[in-house]
């Protein structure tokens, strides 16, 4: 038997034990609410979802796909069109050895879109579970290993993977958008990566300029995740990033799910011009039996032709003044997320916020009760998040609804 007979792990970056139990107490009174497990038809797009079981309609404020390009006719024919074109649902082995053409066409496409190198995969979660190792052992950059820096907001799918990052490299957590504590950092050893959102997934934007700032004086790598932007900004819908990093550079990465505002599904990392990063699709994750399928590769196409018609900048445009109508209703300190669209609003306790998400969902709006451990402990709340396929009568009905509910509760 080995001498280190321990059986509990270290838990330095994540504890079941704990975390388990804490969540499920919460989703549980969620359930008990009949908030959870909801099954629906698509009556009319996301603003019209109906509850199979009871006839209850709603509207749903609890989707990522911000524009309501998931039920664009041009993106759900396309993917018909490409099954139906390719007569294969994929060639189901890693993608580096044979792919279809068809998967180069959309690589080539999304690259010429938003003006970079495009890598196209299966999520944004599985580019960061096979990247961050990669970069913490300096394989993106000079094969010398660095310091990752993570923002405290980071998500899940990013802190997930921290135990592995740590295998290769120091792992640092800073305080969010903390540029201080990221320069004392920089200063104290050679190299260094950043890894954060853009437009973060419970509201809130990082410090594009500041960490531009760090990179140009001490050579920061950037690994940012801007899952909740693309699409949403820029003229192509290149996203938040991307209105500081217009040329991307070798120590600048960005990432984002393809599955939310884009409407399709996968994940992609926009890598600069050198292209030199092939060896990504050989290295774990999005090296497996998985790549796109057809039909994902399908409905991405149809949402690329989307993205370069004047519909984009119209559906981004009825977003932004959903935001203002929003915002002028609700300038509370207890509203978080004021000038974007993920918007959360602050309950403290658990159990109003589900009761505050159980009464919206009666009135014809599902948003999400949120709690430990997705937000710290005190800072239970709601999270809705405005789209583009809102019309602006939407968005004011909702936040009258949203007034009473609030009202009510307090
Ligand atoms: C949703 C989300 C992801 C996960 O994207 P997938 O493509 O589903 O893996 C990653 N990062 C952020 C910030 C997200 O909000």
């Amino acid at each position: 038997m080995d001498s280190d007979d321990q059986v509990t792990g270290p838990h330095r970056y994540r504890n079941n034990q704990r975390m388990v139990p804490a969540a499920e107490a919460a989703w549980g009174l969620s359930a008990a609410n009949g908030m959870l497990d909801i099954r629906v038809e698509a009556v009319a797009g996301q603003n019209r979802l109906r509850d199979i079981r009871t006839g209850h309609e709603f509207l749903n404020l609890s989707s990522c796909s911000y524009l309501g390009l998931n039920n664009h006719p041009t993106v759900v024919a396309s993917g018909a069109e490409a099954l139906r074109e390719q007569g294969i649902t994929g060639l189901a082995m890693a993608e580096f050895r044979i792919r279809l053409d068809v998967m180069r066409r959309l690589e080539d496409e999304l690259s010429a879109l938003f003006g970079c190198y495009v890598l196209p995969s299966i999520s944004c979660g599985s580019i960061s579970s096979a990247v961050l190792p990669l970069l913490a052992s300096g394989h993106l950059t000079d094969t010398e290993p660095m310091v990752v820096v993570f923002d405290k907001f980071a998500h899940f799918s990013m802190n997930f993977v921290k135990p592995v990052v740590a295998d290769e490299a120091k792992v640092i957590t800073c305080p969010h958008n903390d540029m201080q504590f990221l320069e004392d950092v920089c200063k104290a050893y050679p190299r260094v990566a950043y890894v954060c959102e853009g437009a973060y997934s419970i509201g809130g934007m990082a410090d594009l300029k500041g960490m531009q700032d760090l990179q140009e004086r001490y050579g920061l790598y950037l690994y940012i995740d801007d899952s909740h932007a693309l699409s949403i900004q820029g003229a192509n819908g290149e996203g938040y990033a991307r209105s500081v990093f217009t040329e991307l550079n070798d120590k600048t990465m960005i990432v984002a799910s393809i599955a939310k505002a884009f409407g399709s599904t996968g994940g992609i990392a926009m890598i600069g011009t050198s292209r030199k990063y092939d060896f990504l699709y050989r290295s774990g994750p999005l090296g497996w039996s998985q790549g796109l399928r057809t039909a994902a590769i399908g409905t991405s196409l149809g949402s690329i032709a989307v993205h370069r018609t004047p519909e984009l900048g119209r559906r981004q445009r009825q977003l932004a003044q959903n935001i203002e109508i929003f915002d002028r209703r609700f300038g509370h300190r207890d509203v978080r997320g004021t000038g974007g669209h993920i918007k959360f609003v602050l309950t403290r306790d658990n159990d109003r916020a589900v009761r505050l998400a159980t009464r919206l969902y009666e009135r014809g709006y599902y948003c999400s009760a949120m709690f430990f451990p997705i937000v710290a402990k005190d800072q239970a709340g709601v999270r809705l998040m405005l789209r583009g396929d809102m019309t602006s009568a939407m968005t004011e009905a909702f936040c009258s609804t949203l007034e009473d509910a609030w009202n009510e509760l307090r």
